[in-house]
């Protein structure tokens, strides 16, 4: 049997939180994982003093980065650690994850250091003069707000920005951070040669040339045209002179970035046919890994704060939320979704009306009706992103609910719910917010299916209440690193698609077969029968009441 195997790198555990490490997964040609090694950062690398992986800079607030150098030491102590389980001349495929929007800035005269690294010394010893800032901005950094208003400002607006690039300005975007090293320090700027994201930053140094940006990586910098999937010649102006030239080329995820350096090839024994597939950023590849492949598909990960990604055959970006092009499929978009009050404001009310029990808040969940007697609460413990309205808990009870049509409702506000309809409001509420944001993005209702991820998907009864909801059944899965896998899982894609000279779907790897590899998701609620169809036509209803509640919300007390 030919052992085939597929590496993946990343610099995470799952979606957009702390980046506190690099992992390696390596998967067989039977996509089953049959290594991984993680390298932490602050424990494993604490000469670079940092905390979580990253510096807070006390004299520029929010500002928030990470020492480029430390990725590069981590890569190859990762190496180190995997040289004794695998044989890397069997390692066909290389691809990764890199922290989407974090940034690195290539010092004049580095494309020739990197084309010519000896294999006889350390990447850190080689690398380290090659960059024109030592600081990488990364995806936690806040301090770019005039950046980005100035940004919107010059080309007509936020909602113009969102619908050139998929977003409006956001601090962490890498736009933003580019203008910000271009006004601030000018020099670094006039001094860098080229400019990666983190995912194309680990690609270059594999391949030992500058790699391309991927696509879908490259929709996360506000500077890239979400329809032609080129740079933005408007945006790029608006952000800093002569930038086209520093980004260099945009390329599909599945792409080939290159085979593998001779670098890696004498130092750590690959084999110089290894392809290294683009790399992309951590919710593309989060995307990969839960098999989300085909419009209609839906993830939500309920993790300390609550995601939700899916797959549109459109583009329509708005105000909020995300378009990023399909990682997975040449045509297609990735929508996404980020809320601030998940769980930690869920444990909140938890721990107010169910004595810190999730056992309690879950027989109230059932003792309580769906639609909870139209019973619709706003819960944002936090600064809430999505809608974006400040600190406050908003109640309201829509009256007549039951026999009232969509067009007549009115509601009444209140000051409380009792315990056992609070803890169904926070839960509805979040899921009918995420239902109507969700289509409002173009995701069909019902979705094909959902996949629930993340802490509070352990939870059977929200589960069962997202699969009312949403009117679908809802899978989960048990790991906590998608996007390693998923990025190990788009190694062996694009590896398939360069054999085959041309496109693959990325389904056809693992169709029929998909239980008996690693990435298999059990089904915990399927969809609802005849009864639960009338239900979902109700949640529709009070999903458009909510929505309407939350507009008027937002123009009262909303933040700008
Ligand atoms: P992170 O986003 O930090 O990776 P996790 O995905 O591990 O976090 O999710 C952690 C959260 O999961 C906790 O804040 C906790 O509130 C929530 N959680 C854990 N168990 C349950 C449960 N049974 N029901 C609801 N929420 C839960």
């Amino acid at each position: 049997m030919i052992i085939v195997q597929f590496i993946t790198i990343v610099g995470s555990n799952f979606a957009i939180l702390c980046y506190r490490s690099v992992k390696a997964t390596v998967l067989s040609n039977e996509l089953i994982i049959v290594a991984s090694e993680t390298v932490n950062f602050d424990s494993e690398l604490p000469h670079y003093k940092t905390e979580g992986g990253v510096y807070r800079d006390p004299t520029d607030d929010g500002r928030i980065y990470s020492p480029t150098i430390m990725w590069v030491e981590a890569l190859e102590l990762l190496l180190e650690k995997l040289k004794p389980k695998i044989n890397f001349s069997k390692v066909v495929a290389v691809s990764g994850s890199g922290q989407q929007h974090g940034s690195v800035y290539w010092k004049k005269g580095s494309q020739a250091v990197l084309s010519s690294l000896d294999p006889g010394k350390s990447l850190v010893s080689q690398l380290k003069d090659a960059f024109s800032t030592m600081d990488s901005p990364i995806w936690m950094d806040s301090s770019t707000t005039k950046q980005c208003r100035e940004v919107e400002n010059a080309v007509g607006g936020a909602l113009e920005l969102s619908k050139l690039t998929g977003s409006r300005a956001y601090e962490r975007f890498t736009g933003p951070q580019i203008r910000k090293i271009y006004q601030t320090a000018p020099h670094i700027y006039e001094n860098t040669e080229r400019i990666s994201l983190v995912s194309s930053f680990m690609a270059s140094i594999l391949v030992g040339c500058y790699a391309s940006i991927d696509e879908t990586d490259g929709a996360g910098m506000n500077l890239m045209d979400i329809n032609k999937r080129t740079w933005s010649k408007a945006v790029l102006e608006a952000t800093a002179p002569d930038l086209e030239q520093k980004l260099g080329n945009l390329a599909p995820a599945c792409a080939a970035a290159g085979r593998i350096s001779s670098y890696f090839v004498e130092r750590h024994q690959f084999d110089k046919n290894c392809f290294v597939i683009q790399w992309s950023g951590d919710n593309p590849n989060s995307l990969a890994g839960l098999t989300l492949n085909t419009p209609g598909d839906l993830a939500i990960s309920l993790g300390t704060s609550d995601t939700v990604f899916g797959i549109t055959a459109e583009a329509k970006p708005s105000l909020e939320g995300h378009v990023f092009p399909n990682p997975v499929e040449p045509d297609g978009y990735m929508v996404m979704l980020c809320y601030k009050n998940g769980s930690l404001t869920r444990e909140d009310v938890r721990n107010q009306c169910a004595e810190k029990s999730w056992d309690i808040f879950n027989n109230y969940l059932e003792k309580t009706p769906p639609l909870n007697g139209g019973r619709l609460g706003f819960y944002y413990k936090d600064h809430e992103i999505l809608p974006p309205l400040p600190v406050g808990f908003h109640r309201y009870i829509v009256e007549n609910f039951s026999d009232a049509s969509s067009d007549n409702l009115k509601e009444c506000e209140v000051q409380e719910f009792d315990p056992e309809s609070e803890v169904r409001a926070i839960v509805e509420g979040q899921m009918l917010s995420m239902r109507g944001h969700a289509e409002r993005f173009g995701m069909p209702n019902p979705p094909k299916r959902i996949i629930a991820t993340g802490g509070a998907s352990s939870n059977e009864s929200i589960l069962k209440l997202i699969a009312q909801i949403f009117g679908c059944p809802v899978f989960t899965v048990e790991r906590p690193d998608s996007a390693s896998l998923g990025a190990a899982l788009r190694a062996a894609h694009g590896w398939l698609c360069k054999e085959e000279g041309g496109f693959v779907p990325i389904s056809r790897m693992y169709t029929g077969n998909l239980e008996k590899t690693s990435l298999g998701a059990k089904l915990a609620v399927p969809a609802p029968g005849d009864e639960g169809r009338e239900l979902l036509k109700k949640y529709t209803v009070l999903m458009k009441k909510r929505m309407e509640i939350e507009r008027r919300l937002v123009e009262k007390i909303g933040r700008a």
